[in-house]
């Protein structure tokens, strides 16, 4: 009598353990149901113009420069990085100006070797990218590990020198990346160029978004372009280029030098940072998932400022070497003064990026056309100007 009371108490705490057990069983189930439409944020990270700003230092005055250079920036995009759901990009200009031509003959350029160490995804040519000729530009193009793009650039043999676009998958969501630089570049260095067809970019992206209709989620421009046509070339500048494509998401452009935190052109979202190594512009899409795939809910873009970080001092130990050649090229002595003028008036060197003693006659002109006409990027240069 005892043991049958104790084997019914036995079977009824079995039961209720296999209830539970059931209970927890079917909601765990019900719990990986797909509960409704899904949300996912994905970050692009985008700079351009970097001009060689390789480290927080000003070599001609010889002092510290936390303003902005790429071992700041390496920390910069550490913080605000994911894997999973990150694009890092960057628009070009990135081994002309702050002595960075100095290193063109290396096997890698420290600039395109920082862009690898950080881990860019994407990184399109600007205009300088083409002032050393063509042999330079491809071998830059070869030096980038990620995805080297260039739209509308056709090499001698009629084909495209890179990639027409890029394709990327993060959290599911698929991402194209499509990259122009400007048509201008034709004016600029026309004998590098002579070879070369650069076509215009609203007949490229046209034809490219017929071959990608269907196939992204978020359509993304990384184009060497500002806000202005230039040499009223149409399709140079992103009014009348974006004219004919609200079906970007965003575009990143460049060129102009000119901080462009957030504007809307024909619906589409632009950015452009300051120049040099200066900010990161973070652009966060909040895709929502419906039954005929993600959709765009949001987009907010924001600065990062650069100054903000310190330098990526391991980072920064591996390239002492480069320190040392930008201060030896820089400490050499390229000739003599005679008189008591100073180089500048007053007030001639006020202002912002261009100050008057750039443009204006003045001893320091003089000096510079002197030197400049036995310098090496005399050579280099050709066709009409362009200071960005
Ligand atoms: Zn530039």
């Amino acid at each position: 009598m005892v043991r049958s009371e104790y084997l019914k108490k036995k079977l009824k705490k079995i039961s209720t353990v296999i209830l539970v057990l059931l209970t927890v069983m079917l909601t765990g189930c019900k719990a990986e149901e797909p509960a409704g439409p899904k949300e996912t944020t994905i970050t692009i990270l985008a700079t351009s113009d970097l001009h060689g700003k390789l480290f927080p230092w000003d070599y001609v005055s010889d002092r510290e420069d936390r303003s902005g250079s790429m071992f700041q920036l390496a920390n910069a995009v550490k913080a605000n990085y994911a894997e999973d759901s990150t694009l890092l990009v960057d628009a070009g200009d990135t081994i002309q100006d702050n002595f960075a031509e100095i290193f063109l003959s290396d096997e890698v350029h420290p600039m395109m070797n920082m862009l690898n160490q950080i881990g860019y995804d994407v990184w399109t040519t600007g205009n300088h990218e083409y002032d050393f000729g063509m042999d330079v530009t491809e071998h830059l193009i070869r030096e980038f590990e990620g995805h080297a793009i260039v739209s509308n650039l056709y090499g001698p043999d009629g084909k495209r020198v890179t990639e027409p676009y890029a394709v990327f998958e993060k959290n599911d969501v698929r991402i194209v990346v499509l990259c122009m630089v400007t048509p201008n570049i034709v004016r600029w260095n026309p004998t590098y160029l002579a070879d070369y067809t650069v076509t215009n970019p609203i007949d490229e992206t046209r034809l490219l978004l017929k071959e990608l209709e269907g196939k992204y989620d978020i359509l993304l421009g990384v184009h060497h372009m500002g806000l202005n046509d230039e040499n009223e070339v149409e399709g140079s500048g992103m009014p009348s280029y974006l004219k004919y494509f609200p079906e970007y998401d965003a575009v990143i452009a460049a060129h102009e030098h000119t901080l462009v935190e957030k504007k809307e052109i024909n619906g589409v979202l632009v950015v452009e940072k300051s120049p040099f190594a200066s900010s990161l512009m973070k652009l966060d899409f909040t895709m929502k998932k419906g039954e005929d795939g993600w959709k765009k809910k949001d987009v907010t873009a924001k600065t990062v400022l650069v100054r903000e970080y310190e330098p990526n001092e391991a980072m920064m130990g591996k390239y002492q070497d480069c320190g040392r050649r930008i201060r030896e090229y820089t400490s050499k002595e390229i000739g003599t003064m005679y008189g008591d003028d100073p180089l500048v008036k007053e007030g001639m060197l006020n202002g912002t990026e261009f100050p008057s003693a750039m443009f204006e006659p003045s001893p320091l002109i003089t000096l510079y056309n002197t030197v400049y006409a036995g310098c090496f990027a005399c050579q280099t240069h050709q066709g009409e100007s362009s200071t960005e």
